[in-house]
């Protein structure tokens, strides 16, 4: 990430229910505009930064567990739906948190965009960035 990404970062929920912090920077920050991430967000894209899963710490807890797709396991607040974390059995180690609950999300710029064969076709994202059409998985495991 870039140099203007803070050392610590933190976030929280809409309601403040469940908050986090985590000790080391993002080794990726991807938009993901498959429709598995579009219905579990609401959102017309997804963007997460995708972390060691060691590296972040979740107070009481990450969240409510729910499991859609085999070896997709997200989380939400039970309290007030916000969605938390994406973990992938394709991604070993590695946490993925949505952009949005992050306090520091405008110093998190995505580097890389997942599924954009699936971007909704009015959408359009004005970047110089790499588009991957289907999953991004063999690079966001090359660390
Ligand atoms: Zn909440
Ligand atoms: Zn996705």
């Amino acid at each position: 990430m870039g140099t203007s990404c803070p050392e610590k970062l933190t976030g929280h929920c809409y309601c403040g229910a469940i908050t986090f912090s985590a000790s080391e920077k993002p080794e990726d920050v991807a938009y993901c505009h498959c429709d598995s991430c579009r219905r579990s967000t609401g959102g017309a894209v997804a963007a997460f930064a995708g972390f060691k899963e060691n590296a972040v710490t979740f107070t009481p807890h990450r969240g409510q567990e729910v499991t859609v797709k085999p070896g997709a396991k997200r989380t939400f607040c039970a309290d007030c739906g916000s969605s938390l974390t994406g973990s992938y059995d394709y991604l070993p180690d590695q946490i993925y948190i949505a952009i949005g609950v992050i306090d520091q999300a405008d110093a998190l710029t995505p580097n890389i965009h997942c599924h954009d064969a699936e971007r909704l076709s009015w959408l359009h994202i004005d970047d110089e960035l790499e588009r991957m059409p289907e999953s991004a998985r063999a690079k966001l495991n090359d660390h």
